[in-house]
């Protein structure tokens, strides 16, 4: 009786939850989620965040993509691009493993990708973040190079990496200017939190295209300045990846988990006591 009582239990959950992706997620994503972002990678997981992948997942998910015969292409040709072989892989937060292991792997492969960077943090530790001491943002010289290589173009993510939806009105605006000499064409939104008002700064500070991953107001995922990516985590694997890569029946379920992880994200931000 009690298994048939957790079965009932266990079934009403799952339905409520394909519910909730039919009303409220399905209408918003009438086109399919064609970039994908990775913040942190790692050798080993770690226990305190679900953000990072480790280099072998970082590495499935590119076999993966060959596999189910998409096309990683730069930000200019994805954006103008109306071939839905055509991905897009991005990096938040500008972290220095991007450097140390994921920019080998793209010029093997002569992947192109878009890294998001936190212009106050270039070469310094990740102190905006709680588990910061030991992650390391990337340098001027790393920037350099890797730009050198034609693969990887550079966005911004703010300055300082706060929640853009509770900051003043000038904090917002300082926080999401582009210095002219590293103007920088497409924004991604810190902890997936934006607004109407964030998306109206991030257009007048002269950007062509907003990114946000999937925990934010669905209503603003058509927008050009709110394109949803899927994020890549700790919990994924080849099975996960290629329903993020491939769609199909299953893909409501990682809409949804992307939609949970990422409303633990801006945590941090309280954490850090709102800088
Ligand atoms: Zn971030």
């Amino acid at each position: 009786m009690q298994i048939l009582y957790a079965f009932a239990v266990i079934a009403t959950l799952i339905f409520a939850v394909y519910l909730y992706w039919r009303v409220f997620l399905q209408p918003h994503l009438q086109i399919p989620i064609r970039s994908f972002a990775v913040h942190d990678l790692v050798e080993r997981p770690s226990l305190t965040s679900a953000s990072d992948i480790t280099v072998n997942q970082f590495l499935g998910f590119i076999e993966e993509a060959k596999a189910a015969g998409l096309r990683f292409v730069g930000l200019d040709d994805f954006l103008s691009s109306t071939d839905h072989r055509d991905i897009l892989l991005t990096f938040d937060d500008g972290l220095e493993s991007i450097y140390k292991y994921a920019f080998p792997i793209l010029m093997k492969n002569r992947i192109p990708a878009v890294v998001f960077m936190l212009d106050a943090y270039e070469g310094e530790a990740a102190s905006w973040d709680y588990r910061s001491s030991a992650r390391v943002h990337l340098s001027a010289p790393q920037i350099e190079e890797m730009s050198a290589s034609g693969l990887v173009t550079f966005g911004n993510h703010s300055a300082t990496h706060p929640d853009l939806t509770r900051v003043s009105r000038d904090r917002l605006t300082s926080e999401v200017q582009t210095s002219t000499d590293k103007h920088r064409t497409a924004f991604s939104y810190p902890f997936d939190r934006f607004n109407e008002d964030v998306i109206s700064a991030v257009k007048h500070a002269g950007y062509m295209s907003g990114f946000c991953l999937l925990s934010g107001r669905p209503s603003l995922w058509r927008d050009d300045f709110a394109r949803p990516r899927f994020p890549l985590n700790r919990f994924d694997n080849r099975f996960t990846f290629r329903i993020k890569l491939r769609g199909g029946k299953l893909m409501w379920l990682e809409v949804v988990k992307s939609r949970i992880i990422g409303k633990f994200a801006p945590f941090t931000y309280d954490w850090q006591g709102r800088p």
